[in-house]
């Protein structure tokens, strides 16, 4: 496990924790002071010493999964205040055990007390869809988002529990409206003019959105729309075997149709896990599309 740093800007450094098992890397930003997620448990020593002599006066969680908020524990030992959603604040109270596929890649988590994102030098702005729990931060100073998981998969074809495709869609559009300079990304680094890159992500929902509908209004199962879709589901890169199998089900094709075909959840929900304001825009996506149940 090692970290790669990229000195950016104006006291800003992107730290990556590497996890060669699952061919990933996990950012921490440092930006002037705070440290904006914390990577997976298994690199919690390495970026707790990177820290050292370092001034630090925040944590700020993105989301809960466990490859964001598993070094929290570590690096918050000492007092440090660790801040975010308030959904993630329940989820972190008492977190429950990743599955042991996801241990061995970014380790476990820890219990943790988050505080609500209030007084912080960025500004909390909602991010539902990847997981219900997520906020993004917007520095003003550079124009820049941390967009935790929001861009995460190009074309995205599989999912995990928890993902919303209609909260991802209205995440995106309040993102495009808020403009920012360069998304501050968790899995992919710093990408600027990230507005090309957000339609092209919309419009890929909003098409697959109507497709879905399409072929279930024809009759056609889950599977069989997995199989019209995208030829069945999902194989890891390079390799026989399907996320769902590897993942024992968690994550899966089929798990990605079928939270298109759930009504969208009504915003108040999303305003509950992130405790800020969350404008309702799909529904109005919705009467054009069509049903999508
Ligand atoms: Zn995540």
């Amino acid at each position: 496990m090692d970290l790669v740093v990229n000195d950016h800007r104006d006291g800003i450094e992107l730290v990556f924790s590497r996890f060669p098992a699952a061919r990933d890397q996990v950012a921490a930003w440092y930006v002037r002071g705070v440290l904006v997620d914390a990577g997976g448990a298994h690199t919690a020593r390495a970026l707790e010493a990177w820290l050292e002599g370092r001034r630090l006066d925040a944590l700020l969680l993105g989301h809960h999964h466990e490859d964001h908020s598993g070094g929290a524990g570590a690096i918050a030992r000492h007092g440090l205040p660790v801040f975010g959603s308030r959904g993630t604040a329940a989820r972190m109270r008492r977190p429950g055990r990743v599955p042991e596929y996801r241990a061995r890649l970014w380790g476990q988590r820890t219990p943790l007390r988050v505080r609500p994102p209030v007084g912080l030098p960025l500004e909390p702005v909602a991010l539902p869809g990847h997981s219900p729990d997520q906020i993004g931060y917007f520095d003003r100073e550079s124009g820049w988002l941390y967009s935790g998981d929001l861009v995460l998969r190009r074309h995205q074809q599989i999912a995990m529990p928890d993902e919303d495709p209609w909260a991802m869609i209205d995440s995106i559009r309040r993102v495009l409206k808020l403009a920012p300079v360069a998304l501050a990304t968790s899995h992919r680094g710093l990408l600027a003019e990230p507005g090309t890159l957000l339609r092209e992500q919309l419009d890929y929902l909003e098409h697959l959105a109507v497709e879905i509908a399409q072929l279930r209004r024809s009759g056609l199962n889950v599977d069989a729309i997995v199989r019209a879709l995208f030829g069945g589901e999902q194989r890891l890169p390079g390799m026989r075997m399907t996320w769902r199998e590897a993942s024992g089900g968690e994550f899966s094709s089929r798990r990605w149709v079928s939270a298109f075909l759930k009504p969208p959840a009504p915003a108040t929900k999303a305003q509950k896990d992130s405790n800020l304001p969350v404008p309702e825009v799909s529904g109005l996506f919705l009467r054009r599309g069509g049903d999508a149940r």
